[in-house]
């Protein structure tokens, strides 16, 4: 079997720009973007507008729309031979043989072998659970009135009353900070029935900022998204009344891969890698919002695969240089 150079694992930010790197450097790039499946749960999915980065005010899909066209630009350029792109599978198994090879399964059942992984499988921001389900939220999401990244989105609050979705000191600071950058005239934090748990310096703040903390499970959302309205969250008894709600209630992380490998994980999940994305195990990087302790950007995941990528052609070039004897 044909042993590859890099795999790169995902097809969001990360996933996108390590395979350009990759094949840039004039390495072979196996591509797995993921199955229909993994697309759908991933961030890269659900992003639309990006306004806090230059240049990509004109997509509508703000991660898919600029990674289509340089993928695309991969298959039909001056590198093509370098890049192979499997469309709509992801990867279900990993392992390392003795020898140190990747050896990878996707979603059909195909096996592949790989000397270098780069990981970029990503996270998944956790749903409320309102009515039963998380699909309740999604007509408001889709239209950024429910948003949960308070760096891509928080202007969108601009003299706004925001609900907060969380129970805990990382929830109201989102709201403190919305509050003192954006004016909002008030902020509620909704437990949606679980007990709300803030340490002390974040109550003190809540209080000298007056906000309320509505413990009720949400029962209703009321507004009318079709007009990009939103007007308030029914909690049992109780109308909260808002223009715009920020979630934060935590992160899935897609670790199985790594966890597979035996990667080193932080107490959250995420996989700790070093500057370059190098893991524990030999041969395996992470970037991207996977990483342990990084800003969860596309300019961020974007940095952090050009590194890996860049740090696996070095040990590709050096490898050259020792089998032809040059050093
Ligand atoms: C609603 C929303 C809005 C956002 N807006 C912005 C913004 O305006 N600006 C900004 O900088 N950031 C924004 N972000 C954050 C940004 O989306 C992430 O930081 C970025 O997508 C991280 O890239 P990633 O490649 O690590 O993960 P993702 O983009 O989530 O990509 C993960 C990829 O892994 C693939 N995958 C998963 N499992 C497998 C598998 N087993 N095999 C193969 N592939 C797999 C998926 O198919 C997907 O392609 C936003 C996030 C959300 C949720």
């Amino acid at each position: 079997m044909k042993i590859h150079d890099v795999a790169v694992i995902g097809g969001g930010s990360a996933g996108a720009m390590a395979a350009l790197r990759v094949v840039l450097n004039n390495d072979e790039c196996l591509f797995f973007p993921g199955s229909p499946k993994d697309k759908k749960r991933s961030r890269a999915f659900w992003v639309t507008k990006v306004e806090n980065m230059p240049g990509h005010l004109q997509y509508k899909k703000g991660i898919d729309e600029p990674n289509k066209e340089n993928l695309d630009w991969l298959t039909t350029g001056p590198f093509k031979e370098k890049f192979i792109w499997k469309k709509n599978l992801g990867v279900t198994n990993i392992s390392k043989s003795d020898n140190g090879i990747f050896m990878l399964t996707d979603n059909k059942g195909e096996t592949y072998q790989a000397r270098y992984v780069i990981l970029c499988t990503g996270v998944m921001d956790v749903q409320p659970i309102i009515q039963g389900s998380i699909d309740t939220i999604y007509p408001y999401a889709n239209i950024q009135l429910a948003d949960y990244c308070m760096r891509c989105d928080g202007h969108h609050v601009l003299n706004k009353k925001v609900a907060i979705f969380g129970h805990n000191s990382g929830a109201a600071w989102v709201g403190i900070i919305l509050k003192e950058r954006y004016n909002c005239p008030e902020v509620t934090i909704l437990t949606n029935g679980e007990t709300p748990s803030f340490d002390e310096e974040t109550t003190t703040l809540m209080e000298k900022y007056n906000f309320k903390v509505v413990t009720e499970v949400i029962t209703e959302i009321k507004g009318d998204p079709k007009n990009k309205i939103l007007e308030s969250f029914i909690c049992g008894e109780k109308i909260v009344n808002a223009d715009f709600a920020f979630i934060s209630l935590g992160m899935i992380v897609y670790n199985q891969l790594a966890k597979m490998l035996g990667a080193n994980l932080d107490q959250r999940g995420f996989v700790i890698g070093d500057a370059k994305g190098k893991t524990n195990v030999e041969g395996l990087y992470v970037a991207g919002d996977l990483r342990a302790n990084t800003k969860k950007q596309i300019y961020t995941a974007w940095d952090m695969a050009v590194d890996s990528a860049d740090e696996v052609n070095l040990l590709i070039r050096r490898k050259k240089r020792i089998d032809t004897s040059l050093l």
